[in-house]
């Protein structure tokens, strides 16, 4: 999916935008305890198409000084997004600081809209947003994104600028492995552990994209690939103390891959940009394995463990399903766990319940708990089907889907986990009204 990122100065109104582009998006999403609210990136469409849309001005806290980091932030978007939505603010005028983003906008070949931003009234804005022709960036486009005025005509002309879709060009029954974690964190050493062991089929190609690079392998008769985002600094020889996490290229990386291995440095714990990022892989539906790496640095007892998991499940509430694997990449202990656990994933997220089972499973569960009800009504579920995998997706037709209770619905969800397990994949529920 392309990535679009937003840029600009703060209070240009940036959020405004992101959540008035999403906002239709955002209320389908449902609102779960634990999922990471602050959300740099959303899903968006416009006219069938599909694009990333990323806030980047979330993405970095290191720099205090407003120019410096704006500066990195377009240089960033320059680097990782496919088209650029630069933010100007009509009723400040133009700004030296947006002159000086101008300034870096201008020299890539991605695509860049100029965006007047807090246009509420069309005639009377002239004054200020004519000077933005200076920016030398073309037609700046009004928009009230507050008021929704003219943020169609934006994505209009944004997705006419926004490439095609790349194909993938793996066989279908391939395992796309993503593997993601903060520099540092070993995720090269992981990469190379795993490859060092199993047939290469052909030498590692730069992915679909240019952010990762892609290892097709086989093991037992199937057939892997690696998305490694480590990969690129290793043919770029990007030293390793500059390097950033880069928040896009895991998303990317996410997107593309049927299990999440998310990399924890065992020594420092869950990051931020780790959950943000693994909350991502949630809410797509991709299957997580969470890997503290380094273990041989942990000075351990018998308790070592379990402190850790709790740890883990506390700081990631909303993977509880998500097994979690401690091993050292350099010393390979438990490496062979990685990827009997990617297979055992997979399955699970493969598997499919016959519809008898399930529906006796329901009704067993709420005859143990009776559904909710509001005043008048109670909720009634009629049926239920597995309507998919990859992940596991189960459709209740009940009386009134309004009913539901976030509560209820984690218990039935439990109920379903307790008897099949779905170990390291996120299972979704849709209600459908049944008239
Ligand atoms: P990446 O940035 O995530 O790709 O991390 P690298 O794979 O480049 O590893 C960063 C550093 O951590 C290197 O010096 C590795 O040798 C070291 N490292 C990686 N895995 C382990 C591990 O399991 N134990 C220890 N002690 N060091 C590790």
């Amino acid at each position: 999916k392309p990535i679009v990122a937003i840029v600009g100065r703060p209070n240009v109104g940036k959020s405004s935008l992101f959540n008035r582009i999403v906002g239709a998006r955002i209320a389908i999403v449902e609102d779960m305890p634990g999922v990471t609210r602050d959300r740099l990136y959303q899903d968006a469409e416009w006219q069938g198409r599909e694009f990333t849309l990323v806030d980047t001005g979330g993405l970095d806290f290191a720099e205090d000084v407003i120019t410096a980091q704006i500066r990195k932030q377009a240089e960033l978007a320059i680097k990782e997004a496919d088209a650029i939505l630069f933010l100007v603010d009509a009723r400040e005028g133009l700004t030296s600081i947006d002159q000086e983003v101008a300034g870096v906008l201008r020299r890539t070949d991605k695509p860049v809209l100029l965006v007047a931003n807090k246009v509420e009234q069309f005639d009377q804005s002239k004054i200020s947003y004519f000077d933005f022709y200076q920016l030398g960036l073309g037609d700046p486009i009004p928009v009230s994104a507050a008021e929704g005025l003219n943020t169609g005509d934006l994505l209009d002309q944004l997705i006419t600028l926004l490439p095609q879709p790349d194909e993938d060009p793996y066989p279908p029954d391939t395992i796309r492995i993503a593997v993601i974690g903060r520099p540092n964190v070993g995720k090269s050493s992981l990469v190379n552990a795993i490859l060092g062991e199993e047939r290469v089929i052909v030498s590692s190609i730069p992915g679909t994209t240019r952010d990762a690079i892609d290892t097709p392998f086989e093991r037992g008769g199937k057939n892997y690939v690696i998305i490694d985002t480590a990969g690129m600094r290793r043919r770029k020889k990007i030293d390793l103390p500059t390097e950033r996490y880069s928040v896009v290229r895991a998303l990317r990386a996410v997107d593309r891959c049927d299990v999440t291995l998310m990399l924890i440095d065992a020594t420092e714990g869950v990051a931020e940009q780790d959950k943000k990022i693994v909350g991502y892989a949630h809410e797509k539906g991709k299957a997580i394995i969470l890997v503290a790496n380094k273990w041989d640095l942990i000075e351990k007892d018998d308790k070592t463990m379990n402190k850790f998991e709790r740890k883990f499940r506390e700081e990631l509430p909303f993977l509880s399903y998500s097994p979690i694997l401690y091993i050292s990449a350099l010393t390979g202990q438990r490496l062979p766990k990685v990827l009997e656990m990617v297979d055992f994933v997979v399955e699970q997220a493969s598997k499919r319940v016959p519809t008898a089972d399930l529906n006796n499973l329901i009704r067993e569960a709420t005859q143990a708990t009776p559904p909710p009800a509001d005043k008048h009504r109670r909720l009634k579920i009629f049926y239920a089907t597995q309507g998919g995998v990859k992940p596991p997706t189960f459709i209740l037709f009940v009386n009134d889907p309004e009913l539901m209770h976030f509560s209820y619905q984690r218990y039935l969800e439990n109920q379903v986990r307790s008897t099949y397990g779905f170990e390291g994949t996120p299972v979704r529920f849709f209600l459908r009204r049944r008239e």
